[in-house]
């Protein structure tokens, strides 16, 4: 059996939108679970819609996603060149053989007439007007060097019939077809043809996409028929919906939340967890498991558990996933991701990173959320005396300010400032003093945060804070009575 050969084919036009980096994703997977090639080929000649920066940005999530090519413009390949404007003069004999064969044909519409179509149909397709011109007009009209473009013949009668592997036998009759463009007026070929012409030359096997390409791929088999090519086994791929407030569904967009790469990334997922949810969109293992490394997916890859059904993104799934896998990260990669996030909070000072890691890692979700719940280290926010009256502490307006004296007392005697001797002497201070151990410390981490909900207890903020502002906080703390 021949290799398996998938290609990648983004244009660069902006965003890596999640859509995209899926097909990207099952493209990988297509072929690495079959021990195949995964090529990338940059397809660029709608030069209207090319955005400046688009195609560093493929690169880029690529290699931050972790999907290695074995082909492509940066790496070279067999059957380069991997961009399409670099190959732009290979499509005209092309297209000229469908001509000559009658597959094809020459239209000199203007752009006025065209759009009038559009005016007066109200659907936009072309009107055959040129599929029929007599061939010494066509001459005539090259001779005199007009303008033109080039466009498929797509049988009048008859249906085209496909064998997709997610969807199944799919149908479209031919008269609902247009005659396509080609080649385009400036020599450049669209998309419906390159794809066509450089997947054959490629020697791509699969062709993995979005299921919005579902009702062309009948124009494209026409011409893999006309050149007498063989078909790629297509692979398409579920819509992705989001989630809207009144619990409908609909296409997934910017309003439902950041559909971009880039934007998940900025926004807090890591780029393993956007992988791994994304892998979901669509497919499902044989375990119904969850958690997934590149290289597990790839071991646990089949084409067979792509659904039709359209996938729903879901944001707070992906916020499960995250954190999942913070929980799952070792002490030493938690702090490298936390560290910028500690810097905003403590600047550059050396703190006990063991006992933020120990109050944070099962906490939170995103790492972004850390300057928040620990905003009260940078400063004590203003509290009322109330915030010490707590019922289940025992904790009321007479006994707090003497349990903030007593321990204000006890630390100050302490040699070493850490967590382990400022937790017996405080828990040695209650037992002296016959209190519950929530009776002294509930004042002392009010006192300490100046808030109710803290990541961490009394003593983890306490040993945070350092000796000399934990203490100037139990004091001002006194002032509050
Ligand atoms: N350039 C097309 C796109 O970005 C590729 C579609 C395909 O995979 O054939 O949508």
């Amino acid at each position: 059996m021949a290799i398996v050969r998938t290609r990648f084919a983004p244009s660069p036009t902006g965003f890596m939108h999640v859509g995209n980096l899926r097909t990207a994703l099952y493209e990988y997977l297509v072929a690495k679970s079959q021990g195949g090639k995964f090529v990338l080929r940059i397809e660029d000649t709608d030069r209207e819609r090319l955005v400046e920066g688009a195609e560093q940005v493929i690169y880029e999530t690529l290699k931050q996603v972790g999907l290695q090519h074995d082909e492509g413009p940066d790496l070279g390949g067999e059957y380069g060149p991997y961009v399409q404007s670099q190959r732009k003069d290979l499509y005209r004999p092309y297209a000229e053989q469908l001509v000559k064969e009658g597959q094809a044909y020459y239209c000199f519409c203007t752009k006025e007439r065209l759009e009038s179509l559009h005016d007066e149909s109200g659907l936009g397709g072309y009107d055959r007007h040129c599929r029929d011109l007599p061939e010494e007009e066509v001459a005539r009209l090259l001779e005199a060097g007009t303008p033109h473009v080039i466009r498929q013949k797509v049988p009048l009668t008859g249906s085209t019939t496909f064998q997709d592997a997610v969807f199944g036998e799919i149908t479209i009759e031919n008269k609902e077809i247009e005659d396509q463009i080609l080649l385009k007026a400036d020599g450049y070929p669209t998309y419906n043809f390159a794809n066509v012409i450089d997947d054959h030359l490629m020697h791509i096997t699969h062709v993995v996409r979005g299921s919005e390409y579902l009702t062309s791929t009948p124009k494209y088999n026409l011409l893999y028929e006309a050149f007498g090519w063989e078909i790629p086994t297509y692979i398409h791929l579920p819509l992705i919906m989001g989630k809207n407030e009144d619990g409908s569904v609909s296409k997934l967009s910017k309003r439902h939340g950041s559909t971009s790469f880039e934007g998940l990334v900025n926004d807090g997922y890591l780029p393993e967890v956007v992988t791994n949810y994304i892998a979901l969109l669509g497919w499902c293992p044989k375990d119904n498991r969850e958690i997934f490394s590149l290289q597990e997916l790839t071991e646990s890859f089949s084409v067979d558990g792509i659904s039709k059904s359209p996938a729903v993104f879901d944001y707070d799934k992906l916020n499960w996933f995250n954190g999942e896998y913070i929980k799952a990260m070792s002490a030493e990669d938690f702090l490298t991701h936390a560290m910028p996030y500690y810097q905003e909070v403590f600047g550059q000072e050396e703190k006990p990173w063991d006992v933020l890691h120990s109050i944070l890692q099962a906490r939170i979700t995103k790492f972004n959320e850390i300057p928040g719940l620990l905003s009260f280290f940078r400063e004590l926010p203003d509290y009322p005396a109330d915030f010490f009256v707590n019922k289940k502490s025992k904790t009321t307006l007479e006994n707090s300010p003497q349990m903030l004296q007593a321990a204000i007392e006890t630390l100050e005697q302490l040699p070493a400032w850490e967590l382990n001797s400022i937790h017996e002497s405080l828990i040695g201070l209650a037992e002296r003093m016959e209190v519950k151990n929530g009776t002294l410390l509930w004042p002392v981490r009010i006192a300490a945060a100046g808030t109710l909900v803290t990541p961490g207890g009394a003593m983890e903020i306490l040993t945070l804070l350092g000796r000399e502002e934990a203490l100037r906080r139990l004091k001002a703390g006194l002032e509050k009575f």
